[in-house]
């Protein structure tokens, strides 16, 4: 199949185009390398530089591949950040995303997977969080995909368009190859930035509140391992001609910010010092994702739901590229 990523030059997308190749699928990649890395795209995908925001540009890799599948990361992905500038997140996200479905529809393409969020549940009642829970967007961003969401649902009714919405938090680790991995500027996610201080790129983790109603006091998260998203990306677009359908999509088990750090301590064999700093504003005390869904219908296990292993994984990525991907040099031992 031909499938369009967009974003696929970013940490999510590059490992989904990585699967996608390796198991047989053409790709190319449409991006902005705003946030993404040229070098993250696999030599064997087309690569097209582009912004979703140009309507023409958009088409045109429509006109030029034989595109029959969408697989959408592009976006503004920071809930902090919509909360300081929601016009990118209500107004860009959306209209990038309605240009993409535009020229989708436009050009008789009828298969798309979305790259959504359990922000779409904001601070929710019930954990784990299963499909039927209450939908409040817990910011701008969340709103936003779930605008998108919904759009699809409609462009399902009206053209047979059959789509894939995977909602998930805390995508963690790297591709098990080594060669892809996370690399944000500025760093805002947990993981990396404790691995940063094991590099030595930073004196000491910030841990964002021990006061919440948690084990230890810090906040829960559902990592999951970036590889196995991947593959629920890929399950879910080989299901697509049997019906649209939805899934939250999570590890099952959740860990506190102190884990994490221990984790990365044991794995690094580092100290990392850390110290606990005030809440983040907007952080709901307890996310973890159900997922029961998925593996009932696409029969999607985790190949690596330990946190040993997705840390280490990350490890791996972080130590043979301490700058990412604008230094490839080769640590000592
Ligand atoms: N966190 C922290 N210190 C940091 C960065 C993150 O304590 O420097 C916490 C944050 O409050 C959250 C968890 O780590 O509970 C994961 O945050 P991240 O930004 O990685 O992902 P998010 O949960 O926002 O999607």
């Amino acid at each position: 199949m031909n499938i369009l990523v967009t974003g696929g030059a970013g940490y999510i997308g590059s490992i989904v185009v990585e699967e996608l190749l390796a198991q047989g699928e053409e790709v190319v990649v449409f991006d902005n390398l705003c946030y993404g890395h040229r070098a993250a795209v696999p030599p064997q995908a087309a690569f097209v530089e582009g912004d979703l925001s140009d309507r023409a540009a958009v088409r045109a890799v429509f006109d030029s591949y034989p595109i029959e599948a969408v697989m959408h990361f592009a976006s503004y992905t920071l809930v902090g950040e919509s909360m300081a500038h929601p016009f990118r997140y209500l107004g860009d996200n959306v209209t990038n995303g309605l240009n993409l479905l535009r020229e989708a529809v436009a050009h008789g393409v009828r298969r798309f997977i979305l790259s959504s969020t359990a922000n779409l549940f904001g601070t929710p009642e019930r954990i784990p969080i299963g499909e039927k829970e209450r939908i409040v967007p817990g910011s701008p961003y969340g709103e936003s995909k779930y605008i998108l969401e919904r759009i699809l649902h409609w462009l399902d009714r009206i053209y047979d368009f059959r789509y894939a919405a995977l909602r998930y938090f805390n995508a963690a680790g790297a591709s098990p190859t080594g060669e892809r991995g996370e690399d944000h500027n500025p760093e805002t996610h947990l993981i990396p930035l404790v691995l940063q201080v094991a590099l030595g790129q930073r004196d000491k983790i910030t841990i964002f509140g021990d006061d919440y109603p948690t084990r230890d006091g810090t906040c829960v998260r559902d990592y999951i391992h970036v590889s196995d998203l991947a593959q629920a990306h890929i399950l879910a677009l080989r299901a697509l001609d049997a019906g649209s359908r939805t899934y939250n999509l999570g590890n099952g088990q959740g860990f506190t910010v102190r884990e994490v750090i221990e984790t990365c301590r044991a794995v690094t064999g580092h100290p990392i010092p850390a110290e606990v700093g005030p809440r983040r504003p907007g952080d709901p005390a307890v996310l973890i994702a159900g997922s029961e869904k998925i593996r009932r219908e696409l029969g999607w296990r985790p190949r690596y739901p330990d946190l040993r292993t997705i840390v280490e994984h990350a490890w791996e990525w972080h130590r043979t590229h301490p700058h990412g991907y604008g230094d490839r040099r080769t640590p000592k031992a």
